[in-house]
């Protein structure tokens, strides 16, 4: 489970200077070259900026070795990510390439422009959806103008594996320009069918109900141990029977995959024995497609929290999945940052002094918390639905049995947000949306801290806290399980956030930490994540659903005692936040009903909740945040180009590896579009 692709909500951050709190991270970064900048790029409502390596040069070479081969099999999994997406992405994409580096026209007119924006945000979106939003997106060049520079192109700069010329064009047409063909990647709207109207490519030629009698029919309910049914598959219909192609080398993305086991096993050679084995096991589960290898693999991969450097590479995520069972590929590499993961590691061995105290139920808390491990960590190379936009904290693994028995492991990133901090510096967002001088000063002072400590309460203990009631399977929910699992884990960190036990293990100096963090919270949850909301729609994305609800519930409930505020002033919209103690109950509340939903599956409850709360816009305080917004000039939503790792060698000796900062957003696509892209454009 991840927290964030922040945008924003670390818009928090955009304060020169700040005081950081006493546990903060490194503000140092020797790594920056002089003629660096963080952004490399921008366009639409899309910002892409660079993040750098803090410590990687002071590494022993055997793991910048282990860095470098994890990095490479976390590029050739980029493909898997956009056929994943829809099943016309590569097609889509690959033509675009064509046209855009074979074209000898202007390449100066508006429309040439606009088409080259649509690829960018194809390349961003690893497809024709937004990638927060799950809309197509709307092309601004004519059909005639792209037939034209397509008829230009010749056959060899084209993906004719997948049609014929003409053929290919008709499909493109519609694919990009008609907006009723694939509108949505992942349709969650009540009441559809949401297999039947989501453009992603998990499921082909079968019905919600077809595929939900098949899920029922392959599950084992007494089996304790349940392997991730349908986790890293394809549901298709072949003489009239759903059968599964499953994701593995010899199956469906069988030529990406081949290439990520490669280098898997170059990763092995140089690993420590504890990572070799699970590297190993890893591939076995590649090569097998088999999900009891692959629990088998979570097990040791959650055990191990010695090694420095770690990473995550596979069928992770279900949020694309509107049935919530199959996922998407992605992968991070990564190591430890020593000094910051101090402070996670005094909150996750506290982790059952949490759990004793949340909120809720005395009968859905763990009676014994297991293994939860916290550390700060350094990416190194972001993949797949992780690349270019970002999480900034991960949790996993994500099967509830391995999470219960084996415990999880939680990363919080600090080089990702320490770059939107930076990148964001004077952007006036603060100014502009926060009313009060000193909620201003206090995000000024205590944001940065406020923000990493919900990221690790987030990921460290809220996702891993609670348990099921017996007979309880954990997808009750259905396409709302998402939103109210994100709440859940947003509430706990809320909640313990202005807990006095904070002051006392020394990582904050005072309850101003949450004031500052309340404050941003709820006024982001209201009002100014709705910037990233097209006029007329509703909000889809699960962790912005959570923040919506969190916040929307809390100011329903206060509102009789005003402890949260709608003020209007000179004409502009701002949320205030007046009883910060009383907010915090709120909080504790509505995790307790959280917590009650989730533990005893009770659906309608779940869906009320969200369908009340989370998911529709007020029109008129839309238009106002998103006028405003675009007066700042701020791009709503941002992402990484990563940095290139260059082998050094004497003989056949790997003897160091050297970082460099200056790839562009436009050359690195191209190039992960030449070098890493092996598998056919219809799979
Ligand atoms: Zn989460």
């Amino acid at each position: 489970m991840k927290k964030g692709f922040i945008g924003i909500t670390m818009s928090i951050l955009a304060t020169a200077g700040v005081a950081l709190g006493t546990l903060s991270c490194t503000d140092t970064d020797t790594t920056t070259p002089k003629d660096f900048t963080w952004e490399v790029d921008k366009f639409d409502d899309i910002r892409v900026l660079r993040y750098t390596v803090p410590d990687f040069e002071s590494l022993p070479v055997e793991q910048k070795e282990l860095i470098y081969y994890l990095g490479q099999a976390a590029l050739w999994g980029r493909d898997i990510t956009t056929d994943q997406n829809c099943k016309w992405n590569l097609a889509v994409r690959r033509t675009l390439e064509g046209i855009y580096t074979s074209w000898e026209g202007d390449r100066t007119s508006d429309e040439w422009c606009a088409l080259e924006k649509y690829l960018k945000k194809v390349w961003f979106a690893n497809g024709i959806h937004h990638h927060y939003s799950g809309d197509k997106f709307t092309p601004e060049f004519s059909q005639e103008y792209f037939a034209e520079l397509y008829n230009a192109t010749p056959d060899e700069a084209l993906p004719l594996d997948a049609a014929p010329r003409a053929e290919l064009l008709t499909v493109l047409n519609d694919v990009i320009f008609n907006p009723a063909s694939y509108a949505t990647r992942t349709n969650q709207r009540d009441g559809e069918d949401v297999v039947v109207t989501s453009a992603i490519n998990f499921h082909e030629g079968l019905t919600q109900a077809e595929a939900e009698a098949y899920y029922a029919s392959i599950q084992d309910p007494t089996d304790p141990r349940p392997i991730s049914y349908g986790l890293n598959s394809k549901l298709v219909k072949e003489n009239g029977k759903v059968v599964e192609r499953t994701w593995y080398e010899g199956g469906m993305y069988g030529e990406a995959i081949k290439n990520i086991t490669y280098w898997l096993e170059k990763a092995a050679s140089v690993a420590n024995p504890t990572q070799k084995k699970i590297i190993e096991t890893l591939v076995d589960y590649y090569r097998s497609g088999n999900l009891r290898t692959f629990d088998a693999y979570n097990i040791l991969w959650v055990e191990d929290t010695v090694s420095n450097v770690d990473f995550v590479n596979g069928f992770i995520e279900t949020y694309n999945d509107p049935l919530g069972y199959k996922a998407g590929w992605e992968s991070t590499v990564n190591f430890k940052n020593m000094e910051a993961t101090t402070r996670t590691e005094i909150i996750s061995e506290n982790a059952q002094w949490f759990e004793d105290h949340a909120p809720i139920n005395p009968a859905f808390r763990k009676a014994e918390v297991k293994g939860v491990s916290a550390k700060v960590i350094t990416v190194a190379m972001l993949g797949g639905e992780c690349y270019p936009a970002t999480p900034i904290g991960i949790n996993l693994p994500n099967a509830d049995w391995i999470r219960k028995e084996y415990g999880s492991k939680s990363v919080t990133i600090d080089n990702i947000t320490y770059a939107y901090g930076k990148a964001a510096e004077g952007n006036g967002f603060n100014e502009e949306f926060v009313l009060r001088a000193e909620d201003r000063e206090r995000i000024k002072e205590f944001g940065r801290t406020g923000d990493n400590l919900h990221t690790d309460l987030h990921e460290c203990l809220g996702h891993g806290s609670g348990q099921l009631a017996p007979g309880v399977k954990g997808d009750e929910l259905k396409q709302y399980g998402s939103t109210l699992e994100e709440a859940r884990a947003d509430l706990f960190g809320l909640y313990f956030l202005g807990d006095p036990k904070m002051v006392e293990l020394g990582l904050v100096p005072s309850f101003d930490v949450a004031k500052a963090q309340y404050a941003h919270y709820i006024m982001n949850g209201m009002m100014t994540q709705l910037a990233r909301i097209e006029p007329g729609k509703t909000v889809e994305e699960a962790h912005m659903r959570n923040r919506k609800l969190i916040a929307e519930w809390c100011y329903e409930q206060g509102k009789a005692d005003g402890v949260i505020e709608m003020v209007k002033e000179n004409g502009k919209t701002y949320v205030v936040v007046n009883d910060f103690e009383a907010l915090r109950d709120l909080f504790g509340k509505l995790l307790y009903e959280v917590q009650r939903i989730k533990s005893e599956g009770d659906f309608e409850a779940c869906r009320d909740l969200v369908e009340c709360y989370a998911v529709n816009i007020d029109p008129e305080l839309h238009a106002e945040v998103l006028e405003r917004y675009t007066a700042l000039g701020i791009a709503p939503y941002s992402g990484f180009v990563n940095p290139t790792y260059e082998l050094i060698t004497e003989g056949d000796k790997v003897v160091d590896i050297k970082i460099n900062y200056t790839e562009g957003y436009t050359k690195q696509m191209l190039r992960y579009s030449a070098d890493y892209s092996t598998l056919p454009t219809l799979n």
